[in-house]
């Protein structure tokens, strides 16, 4: 897809508008961790440095179309001018005469952050007249908020249809590393798919055997896949009512020629508690008492030999249930040596999903592969190939 970005726009004395998420871990009115205000300083900075007025449009939690104070962005502000080094404005509403107000006087290169838009009814139904009081303030829209794209929200899709729109540095770093790992990655491509459940992730299962040449599925969900084949899972977590579907995706994989890698062994225990005591099992011999929360050595042996023979990886959901040592080592010896691999530039290694990325984070490695998706629901919606209506409407 190609789609504008910042290299293209003429910026000088322009307005700017620029969707952020800016939906931070706060607590007592302080942010907590501030990795999404990081991400925006470079579309900030180069709009500055081009001349541009900053309006920076968010939202902050779930206010429904009310107001609600306890949801405003103000504490977000001195977050962001620490994380930028320089002062940032507010305003205390995203549309009429206070947003006009604050931009009125503000001088080209400053920073103004508005008021939720999630205030407003019409932010979350894209009403088109909410769409055209936000773009009131602007003469170009920049979206640089990937993680709110699978939502057709009025600053997040129907902005984009008002006035010249581009794609922000963060949303283009994001959709390089996807498009390298999943739209035209160079092959062969592996993918690794775990987490507890086959029910949440069936669309995404279902796209990615049409797409990649080789799949190993892990975690709870890949207990599913053994019972569909006829093995005994015991105690294990299993969506039992999902083994003719689990049968169907077996069947497609075969049709696309994507090669499916099931367990060979597992570790087991009878408790799913930090430090049960657990054993390796062959996948075919389980006991009634036993759950299996863990991939077995064999299994990530093999991972890794065919991540070895792959020239790319695309990763969502861990192997076992890595919050509890020691059910974390398949998935940590996984991701080590895909990050070995990624370092070395053998491999282009793309990883996301909220679990996905506490589980490479404690193992230490996401700093070593190529992009680590923290957009959560969006990543996942793109990885089941669904057109995401923020990324859609920056198309040119
Ligand atoms: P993500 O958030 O990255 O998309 P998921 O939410 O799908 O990942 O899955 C993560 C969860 O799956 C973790 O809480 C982990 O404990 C759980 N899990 C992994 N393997 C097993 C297993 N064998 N049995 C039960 N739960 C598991
Ligand atoms: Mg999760």
């Amino acid at each position: 897809m190609r789609f504008r970005t910042l290299d293209d726009a003429d910026l000088q004395g322009r307005r700017a508008l620029v969707r952020v998420d800016f939906n931070v871990p706060m607590e007592d009115g302080r942010v907590t961790d501030d990795t999404r205000l990081r991400a925006a300083v470079p579309t900030i900075e180069k709009l500055r440095a081009g001349g541009a007025k900053v309006i920076l449009l968010a939202h902050f939690d779930r206010p429904k179309g009310k107001w609600v104070p306890a949801m405003s962005l103000k504490p977000v502000v001195p977050a962001l001018a620490k994380v930028l080094g320089y002062p940032v404005a507010f305003a205390e509403d995203c549309v009429g005469k206070d947003a006009a107000a604050a931009v009125a006087a503000m001088p080209p290169g400053d920073v103004v952050l508005f008021e939720n838009v999630r205030f407003y009814p019409g932010e979350e139904a894209n009403d088109p007249k909410f769409a055209r009081a936000l773009a009131e303030n602007g003469d170009l829209y920049v979206n640089d908020a990937f993680s709110a794209a699978h939502r057709a929200h009025a600053s997040t899709e129907g902005l984009a249809h008002l006035m010249p729109a581009y794609a922000g540095e963060q949303m283009r770093l994001e959709l390089t590393a996807l498009n390298r790992a999943l739209g035209h990655p160079e092959r062969p491509v592996i993918g690794i798919v775990g987490g507890s459940k086959v029910s949440t992730k069936l669309d995404l299962l279902k796209h990615l055997v049409t797409k990649l040449d080789k799949l190993a599925i892990g975690g709870g969900m890949a207990n599913t896949f053994l019972y569909a084949q006829g093995h005994d899972v015991g105690a294990s977590y299993c969506e039992k009512d999902l083994a003719e579907t689990a049968r169907e995706i077996i069947r497609l994989a075969g049709q696309n020629n994507c090669k499916l890698f099931l367990p060979l062994d597992v570790v087991v225990a009878e408790k799913m508690a930090p430090g049960a005591p657990a054993r390796v099992r062959d996948s075919g011999s389980i006991d009634d008492d036993e759950r299996i929360l863990d991939a077995g050595p064999e299994t990530v042996e093999r991972l890794c030999r065919a991540m070895d023979n792959s020239k790319t990886l695309i990763w969502n959901g861990p192997l076992g249930v890595f919050e509890m040592p020691p059910f974390d080592k398949g998935t940590v010896a996984a991701a080590r040596h895909a990050a070995e691999l990624a370092k070395a530039g053998k491999l282009v290694a793309v990883a996301g999903g909220g679990d996905t990325v506490a589980a490479l984070n404690a193992a230490g490695v996401s700093a070593d592969f190529t992009f680590v998706s923290t957009a959560g629901g969006a990543f996942l919606e793109w990885m089941e190939g669904k057109a995401l209506p923020g990324v859609a409407a920056l198309a040119q």
